[in-house]
């Protein structure tokens, strides 16, 4: 589904990442955690096209899209959950979630996908005439994810989606996030909730100061003591 080969990318002269390398496989559910500023949202903004990458090969189901300029990348069946939701807050939840099947194929399922987005996050289904920037945190967390399927992905990029949570609302976003990834779509997953999104992932990647430092299956990169000791405060 994803396989990118040795990216690099940087912010003028400043280097972000040196030479990553990932893979999601269709259906997978794969994690990418690490510290503030290892470059965990450079990479997904990579991915997504937002950010030019300097080297390195990103392709998407097949295709090389290492060069696509942003708007080209639309309709590679990618979409993004961008850190900080984004939303347009003066805009209805409605007409923020329609904002994301804007291209023919997802807008002719319009109505369909966004009964699959209100079964999924039943709370919004009240709140479609309101203003998105009404909605509380996690409710307009629910808004950004559901604005990114109503694009009809097959890899959905999520980048910290439990940030500023409340911490039974970020169970039910992982639990939102499960029930997604069970439906078929391929999710890239940022977090710093390190020890909830490696219980969610299949295989996940550590990140530091640019650079992937240790990859695996997520069940057992938990036993490892120095991501034990690092990432779960666990001697
Ligand atoms: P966080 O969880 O804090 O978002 P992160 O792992 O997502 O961290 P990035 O945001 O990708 O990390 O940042 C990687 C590096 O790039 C950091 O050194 C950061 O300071 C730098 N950086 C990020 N965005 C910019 C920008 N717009 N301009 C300049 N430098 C940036």
């Amino acid at each position: 589904m994803l396989d990118i080969q040795d990216v690099q990318a940087a912010y003028g002269a400043a280097p972000a990442l040196w030479g990553v390398s990932l893979r999601v496989d269709a259906g997978e559910l794969v994690c990418v955690v690490g510290p503030n500023g290892a470059g965990k949202s450079t990479l997904i903004n990579v991915i997504a096209g937002l950010h030019r990458a300097r080297a390195g090969r990103i392709m998407v189901d097949g295709q090389d899209v290492t060069q696509l300029a942003p708007h080209r990348f639309c309709g590679r069946g990618v979409a993004i959950v961008p850190e900080g939701r984004r939303l347009f807050t003066g805009m209805t939840v409605q007409e923020n979630l329609e904002l994301g099947s804007f291209l023919p194929g997802p807008k002719a399922a319009r109505a369909r996908t966004l009964e699959q987005v209100l079964a999924l996050f039943p709370a919004l289904r009240q709140k479609l005439g309101q203003p998105a920037g009404s909605l509380s945190g996690g409710q307009q967390q629910m808004v950004a994810i559901g604005r990114a399927l109503m694009s009809q992905p097959k890899l959905l990029l999520l980048d910290e989606p439990s940030l500023g949570l409340a911490p039974a609302v970020v169970l039910d976003m992982f639990e939102a996030i499960r029930s997604i990834n069970a439906g078929g779509t391929s999710v890239l997953l940022v977090e710093q909730n390190v020890a909830m999104a490696m219980e969610l992932a299949r295989r996940a990647y550590v990140m530091e100061e640019g650079r992937i430092v240790a990859e695996g299956i997520a069940s057992e990169l938990m036993h490892r003591p120095e991501i034990r000791k690092a990432y779960l405060g666990l001697e």
